[in-house]
């Protein structure tokens, strides 16, 4: 049996899986493998302090991740109630069977959501591909990035997102 290597170690990973302030983590997942068929997978909401039964976009299919294998897939992380409100991962996808580029299709779902109105206008983030395995990384903040590996590189590589700012309204 594996033993656990100290005592330290594991007080640490306790702290960050307990600490509220800390508890974050939801991750994006999107394959397609060598016939085109994609699959998206996002982890439930790491979301702290989360209100009592609020399930969050993750595990909402066209809002947390949508996947067509005609069109594409996507899949955020962040605000969920936007995602939600928008129907994000669909829209996306829609606007590539709409013919819009990659590109174009994740800028015009980000700019669905800063166009949104009421409270509770926070962060964002995106990830897609299309049919063809393009890939692109989306945020509303600076500094984010992405990891990506295709069947010809041995290691995966980090690129930024494209920045669409939207500007956060809390009231
Ligand atoms: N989207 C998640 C939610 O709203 C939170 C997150 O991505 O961290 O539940």
């Amino acid at each position: 049996m594996r033993k656990i290597a100290s005592r330290a170690d594991l007080a640490r990973w306790v702290e960050l899986a307990t600490d509220p302030e800390r508890t974050k983590g939801t991750v994006n997942f999107i394959a397609q493998d060598r016939d085109g068929n994609i699959c998206t997978g996002v982890s439930t909401s790491g979301w702290a302090w989360k209100y009592p039964g609020r399930l969050g976009d993750s595990p909402i299919i066209g809002a947390g991740n949508y996947a067509d294998n005609r069109y594409g897939a996507a899949a955020c992380t962040g605000m969920g109630e936007m995602a939600i409100r928008a129907s994000t991962a669909h829209s996306l996808v829609f606007y590539l069977k709409m013919g819009l580029s990659l590109a174009e299709a994740s800028e015009r779902a980000m700019t669905d959501l800063r166009d949104l109105g009421g409270r509770f206008i926070s962060v964002m983030n995106l990830v897609a591909i299309d049919k063809d395995g393009n890939h692109a990384g989306f945020s509303s903040e600076d500094g984010r990035s992405y990891i990506y590996q295709t069947p010809d590189m041995p290691d995966c590589e980090e690129l930024p997102r494209t920045v669409v700012p939207i500007p956060p309204r809390w009231g």
